[in-house]
């Protein structure tokens, strides 16, 4: 299939390509579960290959790659604050009732597992492992993560940005 010619995925099977410069917006996705390569390594035609190939939308702030590369599945994200590329990104695909937050790791955008308490130990300062029994575990970079401070701050956050664009509150 031509490139131009593919379909866009749906809702909750959209994937996502961001690019170098997106590397906040490319963490909130993941925040909300959304599945969202980068790779800063990647010359441009690699990018849109393996974008084309895993059916990855790709996220670019370069106006060159969208005048290069026409093809469908390729948004150029005219916000430059993270927040704002969000809501641009969740208006544009639709996301909102498609998240599923905090399943995914923000840093490597891999799936996380469920951890038991002696397993993070070692990974969590003493606080958080006494006053929480809930861990998640990256299984490719190991970070641990816990509902604390830090992830109702983060609610907070989304809620307030995406309020009006038909995200179900708390
Ligand atoms: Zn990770």
């Amino acid at each position: 299939m031509a490139p131009a010619d593919r379909p866009l995925p749906l809702g909750s099977e959209m994937r996502f390509m961001a690019d170098a410069m997106l590397e906040r917006l490319a963490a909130w996705l993941r925040i909300l579960g959304f599945d969202t390569a980068l790779d800063r390594t990647l010359s441009d035609e690699a990018l849109v290959q393996q974008a084309i190939q895993q059916q990855r939308v790709i996220l670019t702030r370069d106006r060159r790659l969208t005048e290069e590369w026409r093809v469908s599945g390729l948004h150029f994200v005219a916000e430059t604050a993270p927040l704002a590329q969000l809501r641009e990104v969740s208006r544009r695909f639709d996301l909102a009732g498609h998240a599923r937050p905090f399943t995914r790791c923000s840093r490597c955008n891999t799936v996380l597992d469920p951890a038991s308490k002696r397993d993070v130990r070692a990974a969590v300062p003493p606080r958080a492992y006494a006053s929480h029994s809930m861990f998640l575990r990256c299984p490719t970079c190991q970070r641990v993560y816990w509902p604390g401070a830090h992830t109702r701050r983060m609610r907070r956050t989304l809620r307030d940005t995406l309020a009006r664009l038909g995200w179900p509150g708390e």
